[in-house]
């Protein structure tokens, strides 16, 4: 089944080891939803958003997240070179 979901606020990228698998969001800042991707996720929140998401997912510089109490997520993926 193929849904299209309007107005979603992304909070999470969902990951199987290394490979990004689907999405947890809320609508309206209520209820949570996790879907799956059945091929791909596709990341497109902007310059600024996609790599804050990116880091919401426990990817990016490891001093960073700590910094930004990331921490509490576990650590996917210490990525250097993603100081943006
Ligand atoms: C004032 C201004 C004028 C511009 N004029 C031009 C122009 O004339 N010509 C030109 O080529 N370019 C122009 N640009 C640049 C152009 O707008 C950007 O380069 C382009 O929009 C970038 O596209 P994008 O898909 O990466 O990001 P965006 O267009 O910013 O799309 C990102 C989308 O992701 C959504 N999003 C972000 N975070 C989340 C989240 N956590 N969950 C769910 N959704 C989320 C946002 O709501 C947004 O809809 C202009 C930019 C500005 C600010």
């Amino acid at each position: 089944m193929k849904y299209l979901v309007t107005q979603p606020e992304t909070l999470q990228i969902l990951f199987e080891g290394k490979r990004a698998v689907g999405v947890r969001f809320v609508r309206d800042g209520g209820d949570m939803y996790d879907v799956f991707a059945k091929k791909e996720v596709i990341v497109s929140a902007s310059a600024i958003n996609s790599p804050h998401l990116l880091m919401l997912s426990g990817i990016g510089r490891e001093k960073e997240l700590v910094k930004h109490g990331v921490s509490r997520l576990p650590l996917l993926w210490h990525l250097i070179g993603c100081d943006v």
